[in-house]
């Protein structure tokens, strides 16, 4: 057990018979929904290393079996091929709840947000555990307030392309409030800014992992519109250690997790640049329809009451995921890119 039982967290709902995981602690069994994704594997890599057991529920639209396989083999680990938006009957103690298409070419796909996630409120309720959605700064908008905070309420349009995601995800939090307030389920609401590192989906559009694939492969990066809206970039881990330290908190939320870190996409080309290759070069693309002119958290709630805020600035995180990269684009794993 390579629990260190250190991280202070104390369940009463834990079911009997299950092995103590440190002192002072049980061990809890977890779901992850999406756990075979970019966030979700390694999310699931710290509750393991941390002595829990984990399910992972995943249909792998944009997951990979590969983000997890070291984990194949071990008795505190099961995967299941599934699809959220169908019901399941599980017994756990906690459920982070991921599973999403995740990016502009693949949210348009399916009702995951909606449907997955009343499923597993519903499972939440029945079983007595404590539900985690990890929702998105998407929920902004087009934002009219700058940094966002969590009481900003945000500028959405409910007919556009982007629609189905952030509008889903707006649902999926008025589901979760539902549920917590007309069900007693306890419940956890995250809200999650771009997000980068290792396993990140490749060629699925979104910025980080396409700049860097870009260069990696000797190709343009190609800047949307002018290059000068605004995105904050969370290194992978950071976001981790904020979900989990919100799962085990006593605050619902909502929680900005993200780094405040403002870079405009001409900056963060020229940071992938500094890293990866001097002689990269940009091509400029017309922007997509609906897209967010800035976006940048204010964190101070979440520095408050979690105790938490990101440690790995941009130019510390690059670095850290271009093996990964170089390595899936060498063994021709093209991504799933439709
Ligand atoms: P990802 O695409 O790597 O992971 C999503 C996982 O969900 C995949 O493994 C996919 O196969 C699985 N999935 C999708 N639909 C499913 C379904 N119907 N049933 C079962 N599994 C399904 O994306 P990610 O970046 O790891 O995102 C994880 C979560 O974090 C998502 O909910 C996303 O909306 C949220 N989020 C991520 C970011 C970011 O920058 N990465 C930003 C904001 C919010
Ligand atoms: N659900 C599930 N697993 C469970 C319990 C419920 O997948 O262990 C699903 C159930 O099929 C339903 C949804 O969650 O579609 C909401 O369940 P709830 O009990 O809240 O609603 P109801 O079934 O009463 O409409
Ligand atoms: N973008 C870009 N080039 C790309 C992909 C995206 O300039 O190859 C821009 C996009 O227009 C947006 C920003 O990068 O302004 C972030 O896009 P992403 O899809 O990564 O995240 P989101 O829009 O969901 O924040």
């Amino acid at each position: 057990d390579s629990s260190s039982g250190s991280s202070g967290f104390f369940s009463k709902r834990t079911f009997p018979g299950r092995v103590p995981a440190g002192i002072g602690r049980k061990s809890l069994r977890i779901v992850v929904t999406g756990g075979a994704g970019f966030v979700g594997s390694h999310l699931v890599d710290k509750l393991i290393s941390r002595g829990d057991e984990v399910i992972v529920i995943d249909n792998f639209f944009t997951g990979r079996k590969e983000n997890l396989v070291h984990l194949f083999g071990n008795p505190r680990f099961e995967l299941i091929r599934h699809d959220v938006v169908e019901p399941i009957l599980l017994e756990v103690d906690q459920i982070y709840h991921l599973a999403c298409p995740a990016s502009p070419v693949h949210y348009k796909y399916n009702p995951t947000n909606v449907m997955g996630t009343l499923n597993m409120l519903g499972l939440a309720k029945r079983v007595g555990a404590r539900f985690l959605l990890t929702s998105t700064s998407e929920v902004y908008g087009d934002p009219l307030e700058h940094p966002q905070k969590e009481t900003y309420w945000g500028n959405v349009n409910p007919i556009g392309e982007r629609s189905c995601y952030d509008e889903g995800k707006r649902t999926a939090e008025t589901l979760t409030m539902d549920y917590h307030r007309g069900a007693d389920v306890e419940v956890r609401i995250a809200r999650i800014f771009n997000t980068y590192g290792p396993r990140m989906c490749l060629d699925d559009g979104r910025v980080v992992g396409n700049f860097v694939a870009q260069v990696i492969r000797k190709q343009p990066m190609t800047v949307y519109g002018d290059g000068k809206q605004t995105r904050s970039f969370q290194y992978v881990s950071d976001l981790v250690d904020g979900l989990v330290a919100l799962m085990e908190g006593e605050h619902v939320g909502p929680f900005n997790l993200g780094n405040p870190g403002e870079f405009t996409m001409l900056e963060l080309a020229e940071v992938v640049k500094e890293t990866i290759d001097s002689s990269a070069t940009i091509g400029f693309k017309p922007n997509t329809a609906d897209d967010p002119h800035k976006r940048k958290p204010d964190i101070s709630k979440a520095k408050e009451l979690l105790n938490w805020e990101p440690r790995i600035s941009l130019r510390e995180g690059l670095p850290l995921m271009v093996n990964d990269f170089r390595n899936r684009i060498l063994n021709g794993d093209e991504g799933k890119g439709l």
